[in-house]
């Protein structure tokens, strides 16, 4: 059976299609990486009175609710933005398929010292049920898309694994 797609696996789609189907598939080498690490300690220590990892059926890791209605989730950078917001969006796609209406969303970069709210619209919608097709067709592939040399390469955990 097809495992649920998580926000995370929304967030690597964007990023690189050849990581996530490694995650996907378990093969995992995260921890060793120092950007996750630095993002693990972000993690601990940037908001520690909010009320932090808010799990939904495993698809949906909220790092925080703050005030009513606002899911929160903090990123180390702006590097991919793109990605984060589309994972944003996809949690508020999640709850909204569920019948929780109304919640928005905001990406906290508390290195920058920033924030950018982020909403649902209906291409949103749209564009997100085509990346969970797609998603699935890539997932399920007896091997990873071909490595493609992107410039966030030498700072993937996977790393190692494409390029020796
Ligand atoms: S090293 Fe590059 S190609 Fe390989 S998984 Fe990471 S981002 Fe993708």
């Amino acid at each position: 059976m097809d495992k649920p797609i998580s926000g995370m696996m929304i967030y690597y789609y964007i990023v690189c299609k050849r990581k996530l189907w490694y995650f996907y598939n378990q093969i995992q080498m995260e921890s060793d990486n120092e950007n996750v690490k630095i993002g693990k300690v972000l993690d601990e220590n940037a908001y520690e009175r909010a009320d932090k990892h808010i799990n939904i059926d495993d698809v949906i890791n909220i790092d925080y609710i703050k005030s009513k209605g606002i899911l929160h989730e903090v990123k180390k950078s702006k590097k991919i933005e793109e990605a984060g917001i589309m994972q944003v969006k996809y949690y508020i796609y999640y709850l909204k398929e569920r019948g929780v209406e109304g919640i928005k969303g905001k990406i906290d970069y508390p290195l920058l010292k920033q924030s950018i709210d982020v909403e649902l619209t209906d291409e949103d919608e749209k564009y997100i049920e085509s990346v969970l097709l797609d998603l699935t067709e890539i997932v399920n592939r007896q091997l990873p898309p071909l490595l493609e040399n992107k410039r966030i390469c030498k700072s993937c955990a996977y790393f190692e694994l494409c390029y020796i």
